[in-house]
């Protein structure tokens, strides 16, 4: 793994130490020497991972992180604290102030590549879901997932831990803030996972009955339990198992005795930091949905019936069913733009494409293939069932008037559908619209109101 870090420290042969040691495991280090040096770095480089020393004159290194997690754009970046300090307090002001972790002076390189390596691939994570929603944004859907600072309060956590002295202990310093459960069980903490909606799961390495590890990498590879930051609780001087919980992917860790504040800050920069990732991929399945609907109306867009439309033709020539071709127009739709105003024009969309919705099986696919054309393609479907579901929809169309928000309340519209039938093994989606289309404009021209198939 490779990934840039850029090491903070005001003394020079401390910056030197750690650029040495960084370089020989192929990390590509930049340095910065105040903390002013470094929050102008960060816009720049685009660290990875930022090394921050505690005590620098002018600002202090709690002071730079704070400033780095209030900034929406490097706010993910994590943020190592390397300190002469070593009080659980040091440790609970630094993850007020926002840090991801901390180092202590002399710093140990075990324990140096070991946070590195993990901290930076959980970026990496994030850096996908980032990029993927940043297109989102840049198509103007989405309002961005900024902020890492938001409340972490009412967190649903999980706590696996198989001695009930310690349960109480964890479930005492959790439970004011958040919603606490507790299993001491390997096959009752896979089935909570599995079935429960967590934000953060604390698993001890120390319990009597099974090994935390093993549950911790099984928990891991569940589709529900991927995205749940998990806390373990390691004796202190266990590095072996700390090392391996790291590579596991675990999130955080806290160490034996536990420090019942420090406990509680680092479950808040977990619960945290879940809620902007979960922000990130919510973000990004609305950008999903939005490149396939329409706006306006909610139906799949024309670009989405286009893909789609190819593999319900090949899948209706393996099967030797028809598939049928709507094409609908709403009549003279210009003359009520015309007379009422777009926004009332909309209106009229909106409605008649829930009307389609309505009259349409589940398997049918919706669409809003342009202005005030709509199309369904019905699979399974002959052009016979096809033109009685049209001619059910043109009728209750042209008795039931649209609702419209001013005078005069209501609007009588009528609208021309053509149809077409898939025939044959050549028959290709080109050929079907346009003998819909073809269909559609007879009906057009005998007047208008009416269905049209290609078989008429
Ligand atoms: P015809 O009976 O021959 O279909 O006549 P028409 O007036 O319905 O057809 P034409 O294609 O001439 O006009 C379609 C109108 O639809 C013109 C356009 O301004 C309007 N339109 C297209 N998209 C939208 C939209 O999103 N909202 C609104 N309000 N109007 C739209
Ligand atoms: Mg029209
Ligand atoms: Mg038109």
């Amino acid at each position: 793994m490779t990934a840039r870090v850029l090491v903070v420290d005001d003394i020079l042969s401390n910056v030197k130490l750690l650029e040495a040691k960084l370089t020989s495991e192929y990390f590509e280090v930049v340095t910065a020497f105040s903390g002013a040096e470094a929050l102008a770095k960060m816009d720049e480089i685009e660290p990875d991972i930022v090394l921050l020393d505690v005590m620098m004159p002018g600002m202090d290194g709690f002071e730079v992180c704070r400033r780095i997690k209030a900034n929406p754009k490097v706010a993910h970046v994590p943020v190592v604290m390397v300190t002469a300090l070593d009080q659980p307090s040091d440790r609970v002001a630094g993850l007020d102030a926002g840090a991801d972790d901390f180092l202590t002076k002399p710093v140990d390189d075990a324990a140096l590549f070991a946070r590195v390596r993990s901290l930076v691939r959980l970026k990496m994570m994030t850096d996908e879901l980032r990029m993927r929603e940043s297109t989102g944004q840049s198509m103007g859907l989405l309002d961005p997932a900024s902020s890492l600072m938001e409340s972490a309060a009412g967190g649903r956590i999980l706590i696996i831990e198989d001695r009930p002295e310690s349960v109480a202990w964890f479930s005492s310093a959790l439970q004011p803030e958040h919603e606490v459960s507790a299993v001491d069980t390997f096959e009752e903490a896979l089935v909570r996972v599995r079935g429960g909606d967590y934000d953060l799961i604390v698993v001890s390495l120390g319990m009597r009955g099974f090994d935390g590890l093993r549950l911790c990498s099984q928990l891991r590879s569940l589709p529900e339990g991927r995205n749940v930051p998990i806390l373990v609780v390691v004796s202190d001087g266990d590095r072996r198992k700390l090392t391996q919980a790291l590579e596991m992917g675990v999130n955080d860790y806290l160490t034996r005795p536990v420090d019942k504040n420090e406990l509680v800050a680092r479950a808040r920069t977990q619960l945290r930091k879940k809620r902007y990732s979960d922000r990130l991929r919510h973000n990004v399945q609305l950008s999903l949905e939005m490149a396939i609907t329409d706006q306006l109306t909610g139906l799949h867009n024309r670009r989405y019936m286009g893909r789609h439309l190819d593999n319900l033709l090949a899948q209706a020539r393996k099967s030797g069913r028809p598939l049928s071709f709507v094409i609908m127009d709403i009549d003279f739709f210009k003359s009520v733009n015309d007379t009422h105003g777009h926004d009332i024009g909309d209106e009229v969309l909106r409605e008649f494409a829930r009307r389609i919705s309505a009259n349409v099986r589940g398997i049918d696919l919706a669409c809003r293939y342009g202005g005030e054309e709509f199309v369904v393609v019905m699979p399974d479907t002959d052009v016979t069932y096809a033109c009685s579901v049209a001619e059910r929809l043109r009728k209750s169309i042209e008795t039931t008037p649209i609702e419209i928000s001013r005078a005069p309340g209501k609007l009588n519209i009528t609208i021309s559908i053509g149809i077409a039938q898939s025939e044959n093994e050549t028959d290709s989606a080109e050929d079907l619209l346009y003998r819909a289309d073809q269909a559609l404009y007879r009906a057009k021209k005998a007047g208008r109101n009416r269905v049209v198939s290609d078989a008429a």
